[in-house]
C-alpha cells in the first residue's frame, strides 16, 4: 500500500510503498477514507517533538473496515469507523473503573519480538500513536476504533478523532458544561 512516510525534520513526506502486517487476533485493518492534518502532526514534521523514524505520520481518520482478527467482536468487514488515540485494553483498572484514557495500553501494542505493523522491504517503519493513518490502510487494535454510522460523511467523521473530541473535552471536562446546556461564547 502506498503511504506518506516522514523520515527527517521539515522534509517533505514521500508517498513511498509500506507492507502492512498480517493482522493478530485483537487487531483489524482499516481502509483509510479520510485523515486530517492536526497541528500535532505539524509538530513532528517541525521536530518540536521527537518521533523515531521512517514514520507515518497521522492520527484523524475515518475508513472502512476491511479485515479483522480472529478474535475481534466489536467491528466486522464493512463497519464504519473512526480512529481513536487513546486506544485502550479494557480489563485494567483504570479501564475498568471508566478512565480508559489512563490506561497503561498493555497488549494493544505489538511486542518487540514480534514483527511491526508497518516494515517497508523487512525494515521497521514506525507507527504514529498506534494509527499512521496518512496511508491507504491502516492496521489497528480494535480498541483504537469507534463505529459511526454509515450515512455519516466520512470526511467529516474524521475530524471526531482529534480536533473535535480535544474542543469536546474541553467543555464537559475543564468548563464542566453538561450535555444539552445552552452557552455564549
Ligand atoms: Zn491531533
Ligand atoms: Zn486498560
Amino acid at each position: 500500500m502506498k503511504a506518506a512516510v516522514f523520515r527527517g525534520v521539515r522534509q517533505p513526506l514521500t508517498i513511498e510503498d509500506v507492507q502492512l502486517s498480517a493482522p493478530g487476533p485483537h487487531e483489524i485493518v482499516v481502509r483509510t477514507a479520510a485523515a486530517g492534518v492536526c497541528h500535532s502532526d505539524v509538530h513532528f514534521y517541525e521536530g518540536l517533538y521527537p518521533t523515531p523514524t521512517p514514520v507515518v505520520l497521522g492520527h484523524e481518520s475515518a475508513g472502512i473496515v476491511e479485515e479483522v482478527g480472529s478474535e475481534v467482536r466489536y467491528v466486522k468487514p464493512g463497519d464504519h469507523v473512526i480512529t481513536c488515540l487513546s486506544v485502550f485494553c479494557g480489563h485494567c483498572d483504570y479501564c475498568t473503573t471508566g478512565r480508559p484514557h489512563l490506561c497503561d495500553r498493555e497488549g494493544t501494542r505489538r511486542e518487540a519480538d514480534e514483527a511491526s505493523r508497518l516494515s517497508q522491504n523487512g525494515e521497521v517503519v514506525h507507527q504514529f500513536a498506534d494509527l499512521s493513518s496518512y496511508a491507504e490502510q491502516l492496521l489497528v487494535h480494535e480498541h483504537a476504533v469507534v463505529k459511526v454510522r454509515e450515512d455519516m460523511p466520512l470526511d467529516r467523521a474524521a475530524l471526531i478523532g482529534c480536533g473535535v473530541t480535544t474542543g469536546v473535552g474541553a467543555v464537559m471536562n475543564t468548563a464542566k458544561v453538561p450535555p444539552g446546556s445552552t452557552v455564549v461564547w
